[in-house]
């Protein structure tokens, strides 16, 4: 049976709530101020009448990972903000992205946490050109180094910060990981917090760290994100695909 409005929005209020109480005793076990911990709620498959209850519960960042779904989703959600007036949700695009859509997410994001290569940074700055917009960008690493699923190997991060520092419409903010599905978390994101520490020692203004998801973003706050891209924990298990 359909599920009232009413319930849902019960049902993701109690997530969030879940998220941030985990969120305040992992920066409290790791003497972090929570407030140096931005969560993203990843609302991937869910429709726009569960973005704008998240808006409502004051969520202001919200992700998705693929342009065909994100684009529609977020024009619908603006509009109805539009209407009782707030501007004030942020769309990260945390996806692994073709260059040949990366002009179109330029349009509606206003952050990209996954750009891994140089192409992509040409194509997303010509986008923001085209749409008169600039955008926050973090660069994708791989952490196990293996680049198939998205992703820059580490060793390319440097050139890849230095060529988006050198693009007028894209500000390098940090880096963005997912960790490995075999290894460890606490392993991973330690690597991480050491490469965005390199990063940093080159591009200050480059501080962000998106790490961590639903089942390890006590490791992620342990080893310094500055970022959570939380979907499973707040709005329940998506809908597989038939
Ligand atoms: C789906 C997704 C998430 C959220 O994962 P959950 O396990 O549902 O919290 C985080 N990051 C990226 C890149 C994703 O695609």
């Amino acid at each position: 049976m359909m599920q009232t409005q009413e319930a849902r929005r019960r049902e993701i209020a109690a997530g969030l709530e879940r998220v941030h109480a985990r969120i305040e005793q992992a920066c409290r076990d790791a003497g972090r101020d929570p407030a140096e911990v931005t969560l993203v709620v990843i609302t991937k498959f869910f429709p726009p009448e569960d973005v704008l209850a998240l808006h409502e519960l004051g969520v202001r960042d919200v992700g998705e990972n693929k342009d065909q779904e994100a684009g529609p989703k977020i024009a619908a959600v603006r509009e109805h903000l539009r209407a009782i007036g707030a501007t004030d949700l942020r769309l990260h695009f945390v996806g692994q992205l073709q260059s040949n859509k990366a002009a179109h997410v330029a349009a509606y994001a206003d952050v990209v946490q996954s750009v891994d290569r140089r192409k992509l940074v040409t194509a997303l700055d010509r986008g923001a050109e085209t749409h008169g917009r600039e955008l926050d960008v973090l660069l994708q690493v791989s952490l196990d180094g293996q680049t198939g699923r998205g992703g820059a190997h580490p060793d390319e991060v440097a050139e890849l910060a230095a060529q988006v520092a050198d693009t007028p419409r894209l500000h390098l903010r940090g880096v963005m990981a997912v960790a490995p599905l075999d290894a460890d978390p606490d392993e991973s994101f330690a690597r991480l917090h050491d490469l965005a520490s390199d990063l940093r020692a080159e591009h200050p203004e480059a501080t962000w760290v998106s790490a961590g998801m639903s089942g390890d973003l006590e490791a992620a706050i342990r080893h310094g994100a500055t970022h959570l891209r939380v979907g499973t924990a707040i709005l329940g298990s998506r809908p597989s695909l038939l």
